[in-house]
């Protein structure tokens, strides 16, 4: 057996995260659990004056809320002794000195800086998804590495918190790669392995940008405030840039850990699409059990509303459960408990006219008459309507009129169902008035 495969999740909590980003937690999270490994939150925040509780908290949530349960979880600045001890063997063996500058600013004051002694050579490491890639440090110099012993800069904190915490593989974003050579060259003086790299290729919003929040993409703790099932946000976040080679693409969290693999990660950037994500999202509701569609449904309906009947209607027009907030703000699900007022003009079927609306409308009310209110469903009342509406010029000068006295909007679910769930009373109430 090979060693243990240890991952992390590096995040710098400065701001909240999109979608694109947790796509970089997600993959590490898979690789690890897939190989029976661990994975590793490291909270980046060494940057005092950007990094913000609210953020980090933000990250905790978001990681749970997708169901990545992190193996170990630490804070980048309570290993400030541990950077500071490398600081100091570093200096001491000549690969870092401390260099007294004046200020940029113009203030000419003078300032202490760490920087790594630059060897100026190609450094070459193999990435997963990219392959080989070799780079010059020359034009890099001797690189800041710390502001002073008790403040690591970036490389020279990753190095050591990777180093100290076992990382076997750096699962991260596309934009660390030219990060990369000048870490190899930190790990190479203080003894400490490197890792296995892989850069994932950018995450690109529908205008082909990179997907930021400044363009509207969105905290993934937006999408739990939206109504979607974290299953099918970890699901489509994953199909981001990965496939699994088959058809398949409705996964749940252990069927997603059992199939990933790195090595089917796409090269090139891979688009983020918000209406994909919708049908994950929908894919994932079909899923639930009937108890707990109705749970979620209900918690979004007013009381008036709550009919079991109202279920697969429901269902069947959102994708996310706060499409069903939008819908009955709308109105759009009053006419099931309240009457609707309509223009009149509007119940004539397209080149139709009055005198035939309303006799189709007569037709309406005897057939329905005739069936019996225990027997009022669906099923049966399409039956009756279909049988006359086959004999007219057209079904829609029935079926259109029946519709829209029972629903009064332009779109709504067909007439049948609505009459079944209106009950015979009230569906021959509104068909009356529509005559008058
Ligand atoms: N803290 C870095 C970031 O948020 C990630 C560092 C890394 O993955 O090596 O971009």
């Amino acid at each position: 057996m090979s060693e243990k495969i240890i991952t992390r999740f590096a995040p710098s909590p400065t701001g909240f995260m999109h979608l694109g980003v947790y796509r970089t937690a997600i993959f590490s999270y898979l690789y690890a659990k897939k190989n029976g490994g661990s994975f590793v939150l490291r909270i980046e925040d060494t940057d005092k004056e950007r990094s913000k509780k609210e953020y980090e908290e933000n990250i905790i949530k978001s990681l749970a809320w997708l169901g990545l349960k992190y193996d170990a979880f630490y804070r980048q600045s309570e290993h400030i002794n541990k950077h500071r001890k490398y600081l100091e063997k570093m200096i001491s063996n000549g690969n870092a000195y401390i260099s007294k500058e004046t200020a940029k600013d113009g203030s000419g004051v003078m300032k202490e800086l760490v920087r790594f002694k630059n060897p100026n050579i190609d450094v070459t490491f193999h990435d997963e998804i990219k392959g080989d890639v070799t780079m010059n440090t020359t034009d890099l110099g001797d690189f800041v590495i710390a502001k002073n012993l008790e403040e690591p800069l970036f490389h020279l904190a990753v190095v050591v918190d990777d180093f100290e915490a076992g990382i076997t593989h750096v699962i991260r974003g596309e934009d660390h790669t030219s990060n990369t050579p000048r870490q190899i060259l930190i790990q190479r003086t203080i003894g400490a392995p490197t890792p296995v790299y892989a850069h994932l290729p950018l995450v690109l919003g529908a205008d082909k940008l990179k997907l930021s929040k400044r363009r509207g993409a969105l905290p993934v703790t937006e999408y739990k405030k939206l109504g979607y099932l974290p299953e099918a946000i970890l699901n489509g976040v994953s199909f981001v840039g990965w496939n699994p080679g088959t058809e398949q693409e409705i996964f749940t969290h252990d069927e997603l850990v059992e199939a990933f693999d790195l090595t089917r990660v796409q090269k090139s950037p891979a688009v983020f699409n918000q209406d994909k994500l919708d049908w994950f999202n929908k894919e994932h509701m079909k899923k639930l059990s009937e108890k707990e569609l109705e749970q979620n449904i209900f918690a979004h309906l007013p009381v008036e509303l709550q009919k079991k009947k109202l279920i697969p209607i429901i269902a069947d027009r959102i994708s996310k459960w706060s499409d069903i907030d939008t819908m009955v703000g709308a109105g759009e699900l009053d006419f099931f408990y309240k009457a609707p007022e309509y223009d009149k003009a509007k119940l004539i079927f397209k080149n139709s006219n009055e005198e035939n609306t309303k006799k189709a409308l007569e037709i309406a009310i005897k057939v329905l008459s005739d069936i019996d209110a225990e027997k009022f469903d669906q099923e049966n009342i399409k039956n009756s309507l279909m049988l006359v509406a086959e004999n007219m010029s057209s079904r829609g000068e029935l079926l259109h009129p029946v519709r829209f006295c029972l629903s009064g909007l332009d779109k709504s679910p067909d007439p049948f169902i609505i009459s079944e769930i209106l009950g015979k009373n009230e569906t021959l109430q509104r068909l009356q008035k529509a005559i008058r």
